[in-house]
């Protein structure tokens, strides 16, 4: 009997798209045929990228790993997964704190619609790097090099000149 085709949603803000991030999308990809990250379009605190830019950034750096794509979503996340009939949601996890959050989040997504959420754990080396920090210590001149692609870096050394 062959495998049933699973199609994942990767939802998130990606403002910037970080290691941690593109760890989860290649271990992800291990996992589910089709994966689409998608970059929420609901305006968050201190968004410092448009979700144009955001989706483009993300593009950029997954151009070379077959089944993912790009897209952005309005809205509830659990609606965006009926419309692109996903299977699960993809979500990462770094902490405790993270997994307390996701729970409630998880457990609302499948009781609203029945979707299951599926997480992985991040490598350790990026188990404190998150989008929210890396644009708050960036601003105040920090290096944060390690915790994003090069040319996020780039990006965001430019964006915060302006
Ligand atoms: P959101 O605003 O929805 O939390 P984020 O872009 O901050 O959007 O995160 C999207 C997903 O990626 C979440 O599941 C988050 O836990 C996960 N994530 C963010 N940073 C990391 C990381 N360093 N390692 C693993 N997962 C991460």
């Amino acid at each position: 009997m062959s495998r049933k085709f699973v199609r994942a949603i990767f939802p998130g803000s990606f403002d910037p798209i970080t290691n941690g991030h593109l760890d989860v999308i290649g271990r992800g990809i291990k996992i589910f045929d089709e994966l689409i990250v998608a970059v929420g379009r609901s305006p968050i605190k201190d968004q410092l990228f448009t979700p144009e830019e955001r989706m483009e950034m993300i593009a950029e750096l997954t151009a070379d790993m077959p089944g993912v794509s790009v897209e952005s979503f309005d809205g509830l996340t659990v609606e965006y997964a009926a419309k692109k009939k996903a299977d699960v949601i993809l979500r990462g996890l770094r902490s405790l704190t993270d997994v307390q959050y996701e729970f409630k989040l998880a457990m609302t997504n499948r009781a609203v619609t029945g979707i299951e959420t599926v997480f992985v754990m991040t490598s350790e080396q990026y188990g404190f790097t998150s989008s929210t920090l890396i644009r708050q210590v960036a601003s105040l001149g920090g290096d944060v090099s390690r915790l994003i692609p090069k040319s996020i870096y780039n990006r965001l050394q430019k964006r915060l000149k302006k």
